[in-house]
């Protein structure tokens, strides 16, 4: 079946795969929890099932048979599927007995060779995740992804293609999978709610807070973390409305990445109901937006960006999330945009 969400990158590949213009490396991109291996077993078992993913032939029970994404308590450094032509690579145990953090170059040295041989049916190879290879993996791929053979289909899966280099990303077709705030995408998630706890809150709200992702606004409700988002989208909102109120945020402490992150949703939320000139759903919202302007909103969103950018640095994030508050606590009333200092450091 495929996810609601998935559908417009799904249409982009069956354009692909009717027009037979399935490339030799496919990349498959999209932010954590997306979806992207559940995208990719279908893709293959459309490829490879000669009966329209029936789920009953030799072909299909042995792909559902393949679990790659549990980890092993013994080094590997590919695995094979229980369908012949297909392998898997991904960070696994190393010799040392803990879990790598890379694909390393041996991986990648393993998977090539392994496509190497010539093959009558079409043979698959998937990396997951692309972006965890070390340079030496990468510039090893790459020479495979530079002479692509017959009947051969790599296929990439990254969460972020800035840590891919260049050289992968111009071999390779993407397909990208959206996050999603749709109907459809709220329904889904709804259906998977038991109804007792359904009452509690708005499923919409909750797509929101997981930034569109489904899946990761499941994991949110089983721990609490969308009723502590719930608290620091209130309280950034009471703060907007009375400044006074920034002197109250210890809910944010440790958790200044997360509260950025509501922030710019927030802001975002917040210009997209300014341009379609129409009151959105959140009514403290509402309120707040009526009173900024579309400069200064702009500028605090590109700022809350950088600010997230950061948090991959060794910034004090407890005085950026700081400095971004104090303007937007003034967004009501400003009449000139400050320039935020603690930027110029980095
Ligand atoms: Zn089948």
């Amino acid at each position: 079946m495929i996810l609601p969400w998935h559908q417009k990158a799904s249409e982009k590949l069956d354009k692909m795969i009717e027009q037979n213009h399935l490339p030799h490396a496919l990349l498959i991109t999209g932010v954590e929890k997306i979806g992207k291996f559940d995208f990719t077993q279908n893709l293959i078992q459309r490829l490879l099932c000669n009966n329209s993913s029936c789920g009953e032939c030799e072909i299909c029970k042995a792909l559902n048979n393949d679990d790659p994404k549990i980890e092993l308590d013994y080094s590997a450094l590919i695995r094979r599927s229980h369908y012949p032509n297909l392998i898997y690579c991904r960070t696994e145990l190393n010799d040392s007995g803990s879990m790598s953090k890379d694909i390393r170059v041996d991986q990648i040295r393993a998977f090539c060779e392994s496509l190497g041989k010539t093959a009558d049916t079409l043979q698959i190879g998937v990396i997951f995740y692309a972006d965890q290879m070390n340079n030496n993996a990468a510039n090893s791929l790459l020479k495979t992804l530079e002479e692509p053979r017959k009947n051969t289909l790599i296929i990439l899966l990254a969460h972020n293609i800035d840590r891919l280099p260049m050289t992968i990303l111009s071999r390779c077709q993407t397909i990208h999978i959206s996050p999603s705030y749709d109907q459809e995408a709220a329904q889904w998630l709804g259906n998977q709610i038991d109804e007792n706890s359904r009452q509690d809150f708005d499923v919409m709200q909750l797509l929101e807070g997981a930034h569109g992702v489904p899946h990761k606004a499941l994991e949110d409700l089983q721990g609490d973390y969308f009723f502590r988002y719930q608290g620091w989208q209130n309280l950034l909102l009471e703060i907007a409305v009375t400044p006074t109120k920034i002197s109250e945020t210890e809910i944010f402490s440790d958790n200044e990445l997360d509260v950025l992150k509501c922030l710019q949703h927030l802001i975002s939320e917040g210009i997209k109901i300014k341009i379609l000139n129409h009151d959105g759903a959140n009514l403290e919202l509402n309120k707040v937006i009526e009173k900024a302007s579309f400069n200064h909103l702009f500028k605090l969103l590109d700022d809350t960006n950088r600010a997230i950018s950061l948090s991959q640095t060794t910034v004090n994030m407890k005085l950026l999330l700081d400095n971004v508050l104090v303007v937007w606590s003034h967004i009501t009333n400003l009449n000139k945009y400050p320039a935020i200092t603690h930027f110029q450091e980095y």
